[in-house]
């Protein structure tokens, strides 16, 4: 990234861990920090009490993988931004392609849940990305332009609160990145989209995701426009995230 923005790598655990499991992971982790980029965690819900106990005070930030877009009443299973902020997240990913696929999530199902993580007070990570089948369309920038240009309508000048997640579908858990400059490209993109929006844009973050590792953090986050990264499979190994965070 640009000297001025803080490093961000944030683990997503996705469906994954226990309470003993996660506990081994969060103590590992903690005894291989800190780090010069800020680092946080998106933990599967019902750990999250655990999660805060554990990472209160370790400089380790934690979070959710998704909120409801609405604050409370008949919906059975979701989660609110407010029980999150009650449990001391300060992140929650929205948009990520796994809810958008299985979950049928729209654009502006994705900018509801920036709105209401924000009016709480959490960031939301937004997610964006392109499926193979849009990218050897060459509708990469037309895709991630429209998913983004969405949240910038429905957040307003809060805007500059958010971080950006660039996460091409066809490298999440497939073991293939986009190239460093292949992901630059984009997130020149998106921040020229975000420049348009907010006087704020510099100091935003847009973070790469997509099969990062520890031996693809350095030269991914080398580029001007990459400020860290979202990590899935990699955050499950206390070794690997720490060589990522350490990379940001
Ligand atoms: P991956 O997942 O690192 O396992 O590719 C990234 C993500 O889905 O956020």
């Amino acid at each position: 990234a640009e000297s001025g923005r803080r490093g961000l790598v944030i683990g997503n655990w996705k469906m994954n861990g226990s309470r003993v499991a996660n506990l081994d992971l969060l103590t590992a982790l903690k005894e291989r920090g800190p780090w010069v980029a800020e680092v946080a965690v998106c933990v599967p819900t019902p750990y999250l009490a655990d999660v805060a106990l554990s990472l209160q005070g370790s400089g380790i930030a934690w979070g959710a993988q998704d909120c409801s877009r609405h604050e409370s009443g008949a919906f059975t299973g979701e989660v609110s931004a407010p029980m999150l902020a009650e449990f001391g997240c300060r992140y929650v990913l929205v948009g990520h392609s796994e809810r958008r696929q299985y979950h049928r999530e729209s654009d502006n199902d994705v900018a509801d849940k920036a709105k209401i993580a924000l009016a709480h007070r959490l960031t939301p990570v937004v997610c964006v990305g392109e499926t193979l089948a849009e990218r050897e369309a060459g509708a990469t920038e037309a895709v991630v332009k429209r998913q983004l240009s969405a949240v910038i309508h429905g957040v307003g000048h809060c805007i500059a609160q958010i971080v950006v997640a660039y996460e091409p579908v066809w490298a999440i858990g497939t073991g293939r990145t986009a190239s460093p400059e292949e992901a630059q490209a984009v997130h020149a993109l998106l921040r020229g989209q975000l420049a348009a929006a907010t006087v704020h844009a510099r100091d935003m973050r847009i973070l790469y995701g997509g099969s990062v590792k520890a031996d693809n953090a350095a030269a991914l986050f080398a580029q001007p426009d990459i400020d860290g990264g979202l990590v899935g499979g990699a955050a499950l190994d206390a070794q690997g995230f720490s060589a990522i965070c350490r990379a940001a």
